[in-house]
């Protein structure tokens, strides 16, 4: 590998997942928090949260940057319905949106059991159309990534939202703050993030893994991985099963038996990740002030 590889192989099945010429490429720089990285590939295209900004900001190959929307609501994490609409958490107003193709935003979710949500934090989206996202309490915390308020939930969950009815269930309930997540490339499992050391050093740094049951429930939650740097946050699976999330020193890839295959070093904490580019096979980093990207051989595995 080059002198300045950022890459570290924990298990030699890493090696055939990275491209090991391929350089950490900073693209920008000049977020105060960058988060929620989302990939379109019909418009070549990366859209991506500056949450303390109040801003969301777009990259494309050959234009650079530029302002997609501000103000963002404090938009958080993002992902696409299987129509291609924009789905998003926005921390101000503390609810799930989506972005119609005139532009115009449906208000998707910000209330369970008639109390306010905390703050939505990330989101995918089910091949079925079921919207699932994490509700901890950052965006609540201070008036720096939204607006200081008591939580009205009794606890900080994860919901399955039905887009058709509006309808929104609770399916877990016992995180410390639950953060990124993903569904594995069949979507038997889901892995959810819990970044609560975040503020609460005694709680576990750890990503669980549950299997799916009905296509609407979660079962059988088991600690699939424990991150030694840093908490976890965003993540990604790619067409293996591999989990591929961020932590302080950069992005963590995990197999799917939960061993620790490599990292990939990033100057600054991580928050969030995605597979873009044509092939799918260019990682999207946000870290900190920065957006970054390098070229893999894995190829993400979740739609979009
Ligand atoms: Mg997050």
């Amino acid at each position: 590998m080059a002198a300045n590889s950022p890459y570290e192989v924990h298990d030699p099945r890493f090696n055939a997942l990275i491209v090991k010429t391929a350089e950490l490429e900073e693209l920008y720089s000049g977020c105060r928090w960058a988060e929620g990285p989302v990939w379109f590939s019909d418009l070549n295209c990366l859209l991506w949260s500056d949450i303390p900004n109040e801003r969301m900001l777009r990259w494309v190959p050959e234009g650079g940057v530029s302002t997609f929307r501000s103000p963002s609501n404090f938009a958080n994490g993002h992902s696409r319905d299987r129509q291609g609409r924009l789905v998003s958490c926005e921390h101000g107003p503390r609810r799930v949106t989506r972005t119609e193709p005139d532009g115009s935003i449906t208000i998707l979710a910000d209330a369970y059991q008639g109390r306010r949500l905390n703050s939505p934090n990330d989101v995918v989206v089910k091949s079925d159309g079921s919207i699932w996202f994490t509700d901890p309490t950052y965006g609540i915390l201070s008036n720096y990534e939204g607006y200081k308020a008591e939580p009205e939930q009794a606890s900080r969950n994860v919901y399955r939202l039905q887009p058709d009815t509006g309808a929104i269930e609770a399916v877990v309930s016992d995180f410390a703050q639950p953060n990124g997540l993903a569904f594995s490339p069949d979507e038997s499992k889901l892995y959810i993030a819990d970044s609560g050391a975040s503020h609460d050093g005694t709680v576990p740094r750890h990503i669980r893994v549950f299997d799916v049951v009905d296509g609407t429930k979660l079962a059988n939650g088991r600690v699939f991985c424990t991150i030694d740097n840093g908490n976890p946050d965003g993540m990604r699976a790619d067409l293996d099963g591999n989990i591929w999330t961020s932590a302080a020193d950069g992005v963590h890839c995990f197999a799917p038996d939960g061993s620790l295959l490599g990292k990939i070093l990033v100057p600054q904490i991580v928050s969030n990740l995605t597979f873009g580019g044509p092939r799918r096979n260019r990682l999207f980093i946000t870290a900190t002030r920065s957006l970054y990207s390098v070229y893999v051989t894995a190829t993400g595995a979740q739609y979009p």
